[in-house]
């Protein structure tokens, strides 16, 4: 008898399909605590792929913290948090977020992609409609597909789309959600999120910003790019992650105390999943405590940017636009951003290569950390311009709208 096909054939046949597209990922391992150099490949090497945007994922303060609450807790919440698993510290967590965040109150999720996903899908279903922005990270557009909302895609940042979108539409629909990234994770730029508001109140829709990228990295107190755009006194809904900045794991949500007490009853990843862990509850709350009592490292932060950006320009290397420690060098293609990223790796300097499907064009990704010296700077940008030149205009085949 002939041997049957195997059902699981497909999956090496798309693993190759995704190896000859340049594709094809892979993790690499990362020794030692992270910080602004790491070893990679057993090679020291400055580190600016790193979202631990205020270096304080290796700060010994969030690790005896977190250490502390181990021992007082333990080192799982043991169930959801509407059972066994609430613990103080989440109390005292989801305060701190609300204060950093000037709202009433706060709920954190195991990550920030779980608060997302859940939080869509808590607010509208099959009768609403969502108008999003074209570049918002994954976790809002799988959320907006779990909604089982209609889903409207407005171009990167173009307003005029989602007014026109608002005009047509918002009438067809019981509820309404505009959803966008506050600060674009691959991009570095920002959402015009005054003029979005102002948008929303008039076609009575809610708005969701992801401040995954914002929260302890922009704003005077580091509430976000909320708080950068004066935009605290108006209602939305904010998500944002304890990953980055502040340094640990998990996710939150934060807006009025009624959206807090409605989520924590009809959020399913939140209801139906284990508490986030005590030690990574008590390492945010610290990182947030460390926010406020060093302040300098908010204006350090922002100086960084600034300082890489104005060596960009000064060595006429092209970037996308950015307000934000996320700056990105647009390449031609998949396979140019691999090498350079390679080449860059072998001169000690780490950067993320992005490439499609992540992005609809490559890019080599830099983020800068508050820990970086004006040398380190230094260091990459005079290591990238070498090897830009003789790389040519990027990048035709999908051009970029926010360029
Ligand atoms: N939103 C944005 C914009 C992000 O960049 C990320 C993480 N890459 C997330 C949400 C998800 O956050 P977390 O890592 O906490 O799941």
């Amino acid at each position: 008898m002939a041997k049957a096909a195997s059902p699981y054939g497909w999956i090496a046949k798309s693993l190759a399909t995704l190896q000859r597209a340049k594709w094809h990922r892979q993790v690499q391992p990362i020794e030692g605590k992270g910080g602004t150099t790491i070893t990679l490949e057993g090679r020291p090497c400055l580190n600016f792929a790193s979202n631990d945007y205020l270096g304080l994922a290796g700060d010994d303060r969030l690790a005896a913290a977190a250490a502390a609450a181990v021992k007082t807790y333990g080192t799982g919440s043991t169930g959801s948090r509407l059972l066994s698993g609430h613990r103080p510290i989440h109390d005292e967590l989801e305060q701190a977020i609300a204060r950093l965040k000037g709202t009433e109150a706060a709920l954190v999720f195991s990550s920030g992609y779980l608060a997302n996903l859940g939080t869509i899908a808590a607010l509208v279903d099959h009768r609403d409609l969502i108008v999003a922005d074209q570049y918002n990270h994954s976790s809002l557009q799988m959320g907006a597909r779990l909604s089982g909302a209609t889903v409207v895609v407005y171009e990167h940042n173009r307003l005029e789309q989602l007014e026109q979108c608002l005009c047509e539409r918002r009438s067809h629909h019981r509820r309404c959600l505009v959803v966008t990234d506050s600060v674009f994770s691959m991009d570095g730029d920002l959402c015009p999120l005054p003029a979005i508001l102002d948008l929303a109140e008039r076609w009575n829709a809610m708005v969701l910003v992801d401040e995954a990228h914002g929260t302890g990295v922009l704003g005077a107190t580091g509430g976000g790019a909320v708080e950068y755009l004066n935009c605290r006194h108006r209602p939305l809904v904010q998500i944002g992650t304890l990953s980055k900045a502040l340094g640990s794991l998990g996710g939150y949500v934060t807006g009025s105390a009624e959206l807090i007490d409605f989520l924590r009853n009809r959020t399913a990843t939140w209801i139906y999943t284990t508490g986030l862990s005590p030690a990574d509850a008590a390492a945010a709350r610290t990182a947030i405590a460390i926010l406020h009592q060093e302040p300098h490292r908010l204006t350090q932060l922002a100086h960084n940017g600034d300082y890489l950006r104005q060596q960009l320009d000064q060595l006429q290397i092209q970037y996308l636009d950015s307000e934000s420690p996320i700056v990105c060098i647009p390449v031609k293609d998949a396979a140019t951003v691999l090498a350079l990223g390679q080449q860059l790796r072998q001169q000690g300097i780490f950067v993320a290569a992005v490439r499609p499907p992540t992005v609809p064009t490559s890019r080599l990704r830099m983020t800068v950390m508050a820990t970086h010296s004006q040398q380190d700077i230094d260091r990459l940008v005079h290591t990238i311009q070498p090897l830009m030149a003789g790389q040519g205009c990027p990048p035709a085949e999908h051009p970029h709208p926010a360029e």
